[in-house]
């Protein structure tokens, strides 16, 4: 199969003067009708659409669906089989959406369906979570506004042997549950996000498992008695995980401010709970495999990430989803109604993906007067002619 991108000079442009400036009324109202926009001709808002959408399919989405690749490959030697499956079928089509709204063509594209594995080593489906992880805590915290402020605490334990690695979760996990139960603790935290992340050593071939979390505490916690020092924090961490050896703990103040650095303070807890950089290495089989034998066996069945007190609360009054097993696709848009939408689908085809279709859907009314009731538009932007207009009733058709 041949890209069939970049298309100049789409098939739109060779339907009917009629039929053109219906097509048309879809991006343009007669109010404003001498919108600067309007100059942009409306198959280069097409095509920029395209170059666009094209650009983060290849910076982003190729090269993690190429390690999605190796992964299965390393899955199938292991006889890790259904793992194998899926991940090598991760994302093999990608639809993404541009909405027409009376404003023009949205040159930003949003991923609209995808047929993601969800495995918990995916790439691809890594790289969907974290993005869904920041996108969810964002929201959380933007919710809680001023009524907090937020404690960014890192807690590590000493490096394990890869032997090692599935004991010391498990001791991390319940030194966690430990820590947050303390009187003091309780007192003074309010919420709580954390993530785990492990990272590997590759000269010791040493694991470093840690957790990542953000506290809730009231703005009076700096003045009052709740107040924990960091000292305290490190000697309840070293009592709750039993190791009196452990020589550090990070906590600090987060900038809590919605509109300040609230971004970057979600993006450094909403990483990937393993790089996979950490796990795949091309062209050295034999390690891939070691690494990823060693994580599929220590991560199963662990939650990666956990909401508690208010975090928990709100993420379940916002109606979120879980943010591991929930929705992959639908991660950082509240989705505003369109007009119609562009749609561009590619397939995975040996090493790189290819367009596979290029669409407009949306209300036939809005176009066609005479269309049925609740039918959708649907134009095949490279179909001849003749095939441009179908209504296949089936409204959900827009998602
Ligand atoms: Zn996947």
């Amino acid at each position: 199969m041949t890209p069939k991108s970049p298309h100049p000079s789409p098939n739109i442009s060779r339907i009917s003067d009629k039929k053109r400036a219906a097509t048309t009324a879809i991006v343009t109202t007669p109010k404003e009708a001498s919108c600067s926009y309007l100059d942009q001709d409306y198959n280069t808002q097409i095509t920029t659409c395209q170059v666009s959408t094209e650009k983060e399919i290849i910076e982003i989405f190729q090269p993690k669906r190429k390690n999605a690749e190796l992964l299965a490959e390393s899955f199938s030697r292991l006889s890790l089989n259904s793992r194998a499956f899926r991940s090598l079928n991760c994302g093999t089509v990608i639809k993404f959406t541009h909405a027409i709204t009376d404003q023009g063509i949205d040159p930003h594209g949003h991923l609209a369906e995808a047929n993601f594995c969800r495995d918990r080593l995916c790439p691809q489906c890594s790289a969907r979570r974290s993005l869904k992880i920041f996108a969810q805590v964002s929201k959380i915290m933007t919710h809680m506004g001023n009524s907090y402020e937020y404690l960014f605490l890192t807690l590590t334990v000493p490096n394990c042997s890869p032997e090692e690695l599935d004991s010391t979760l498990t001791r991390l996990f319940k030194a966690f549950d430990r820590i947050m139960k303390r009187r003091n603790v309780k007192r003074a935290v309010h919420g709580f996000f954390r993530a785990l992340e492990v990272t590997r050593n590759d000269q010791t071939d040493t694991y470093h498992p840690h957790f990542h979390v953000v506290l809730a505490v009231h703005p009076s916690y700096f003045h009052k008695s709740d107040y924990i020092t960091q000292a305290e924090w490190l000697q309840m961490w070293r009592d709750s995980y039993g190791d009196q050896s452990i020589t550090q703990v990070d906590i600090r103040k987060a900038k809590a401010k919605v509109d300040g650095d609230l971004g970057s303070v979600v993006a450094e807890i909403a990483k990937y709970t393993v790089k996979d950089t950490d796990y795949i290495f091309p062209g050295d089989p034999d390690k891939t495999d070691r690494v990823i034998s060693i994580l599929a066996g220590a991560l199963k069945s662990r939650r990666l990430v956990q909401y508690g007190g208010i975090f928990k609360a709100l993420h379940k009054q916002l109606n979120l989803d879980d943010p591991e097993d929930g929705d992959l696709i639908h991660i950082d848009e509240d989705l505003h109604p369109a007009l119609a939408y562009v749609i561009f689908t590619y397939g995975w085809s040996v090493g790189a993906y290819k367009l596979t279709s290029r669409k407009i859907l949306g209300d036939a009314k809005l176009i066609d007067p005479n269309a049925p009731d609740g039918s959708v538009m649907n134009i095949d932007l490279d179909a001849p002619i003749n095939q441009i207009y179908k209504y296949p009733f089936d409204p959900k058709v827009i998602k």
